[in-house]
């Protein structure tokens, strides 16, 4: 399909980079192969130079792999998509690619739990350093660059408090001072919101979540303009965590169904944050499609729905969210998002749980919050599965 871009998403999520073998395949051959096979020994030699196209090792590249990166390229409106082992080795991939010893990140305080980690402690180790700052303030990212500053790193809506980075504003301060920003696109997935397109200069994803969709691998991609996306490449053929073919072949067929799951999913969790919102035993909803989210506005302009994930306080602490999570016959405990089973979690003793009381009440993070990722389950199943806990507390 070599006149991709013409296409609506709906078509490039079925179409978009598939080759044919000589067998005529109707499905997406997954390629089980770690080599490949040369002519002879001058076209080893060509292939191995770059002079000649063509795969060499599966470190550097497999036909499923790369039919998987075409898809998600296309859907993200990206020249080009590096795939990865999982979402944390694209974000290390993409720092280790660009930055060197001595280099500054300026990063949302509210980011996933490991990129923090792996931002305060493992990449500080090589003189990497980063500076975190609040999500929804611009002004302070400004003025936490420094001349080594080289990248503005985000994710929005953010976990688990849903809060929205102006990606247009950000990308706008960082590139007066030449700065690159990297969005982790994961929320919302291409379908909800194309960070690409609003100025962001690379994309990264777990695919492990919405893009897998049904809780089965791990994945990751680096996605933006191959001049950015080369150094990523160049930084995995050697380093090594590029993505398995079979784990691509099932995110690649996990793209086919992504629209329609994103859009259902939304749409579910739009429901589920109203009905929670009017709860008497919910003191506080977190969901940027909820005209009383303080970002609602700026949500609207840059993502095309809210999103599937909902948090909310219980009235109460610990005993009354554990409560809620106890009571849940149907949602699964587990940290999981995207799938299209409802899960449920409670972030200060799980996801949140290795950061001081402090720290997490600074960051907005009580004891009686709860997480959801909202599935495919009908409504009325959902809410009675909540209303169970929920019902309980104070009585
Ligand atoms: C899960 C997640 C990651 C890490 O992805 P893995 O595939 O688990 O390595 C990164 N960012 C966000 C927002 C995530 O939810």
């Amino acid at each position: 399909m070599s006149e991709a871009t013409n296409y609506q998403p709906e078509t490039l999520a079925v179409r978009a980079g598939q080759q044919r073998s000589q067998f005529g395949e109707h499905a997406e051959a997954l390629y089980l192969t770690s080599s490949f096979v040369f002519e002879s020994a001058a076209q080893a030699a060509r292939r191995f130079s770059g002079e000649e196209e063509g795969n060499v090792y599966a470190r550097f590249s497999n036909p499923t792999v790369s039919m998987f990166e075409e898809r998600l390229a296309a859907l993200e409106g990206a020249e080009d998509c590096v795939a990865t082992a999982s979402g944390m080795s694209a974000i290390m991939a993409l720092v280790l690619a660009h930055l060197k010893q001595g280099d500054h990140i300026v990063a949302s305080n509210s980011l996933f739990g490991a990129t923090v980690q792996l931002f305060s402690n493992i990449l500080a180790r090589t003189g990497i350093t980063t500076s975190f700052v609040p999500a929804t303030d611009p002004a302070a990212w400004a003025a936490a660059i420094r001349p080594e500053t080289r990248l503005f790193f985000l994710e929005t809506p953010s976990n688990p408090l849903t809060e929205i980075a102006d990606i247009r504003a950000l990308a706008a301060i960082a590139h007066e001072r030449g700065i690159l920003v990297a969005v982790d696109n994961c929320f919302c997935t291409p379908i909800l919101q194309k960070p690409l397109a609003l100025g962001a200069d690379l994309v990264v994803h777990s695919a492990t979540k919405y893009i897998d969709g049904q809780g089965r691998v791990l994945g990751g991609a680096v996605c933006g303009p191959k001049k950015l996306t080369e150094e990523v490449f160049k930084y995995l053929r050697t380093a090594g965590p590029t993505l398995s073919a079979f784990n691509a072949w099932v995110l690649l067929k996990g793209l086919e169904t992504l629209q329609l799951r994103v859009e259902a999913q939304s749409a579910n969790a739009a429901r589920l944050a109203a009905w929670l919102e009017a709860h008497p035993k919910v003191a506080r909803v977190y969901y940027p499609g909820l005209a009383s989210h303080p970002q609602h506005a700026l949500a609207k302009t840059q993502q095309k729905s809210g999103g599937a994930i909902v948090s909310f306080e219980v009235r109460g602490g610990r005993p009354e969210a554990w409560g809620v999570v106890d009571h849940c016959r149907l949602l699964s405990i587990t940290a999981n998002l995207g799938d299209v089973k409802t899960t449920i979690t409670h972030p200060a003793s799980t996801t949140h749980g290795r950061i001081s009381p402090e720290a997490r009440a600074a960051a907005g993070i009580g004891e009686g919050l709860l997480r959801i990722a909202v599935g495919l389950e009908a409504q009325a199943d959902l809410q009675a599965d909540l209303d169970r806990g929920l019902s309980l507390i104070g009585a």
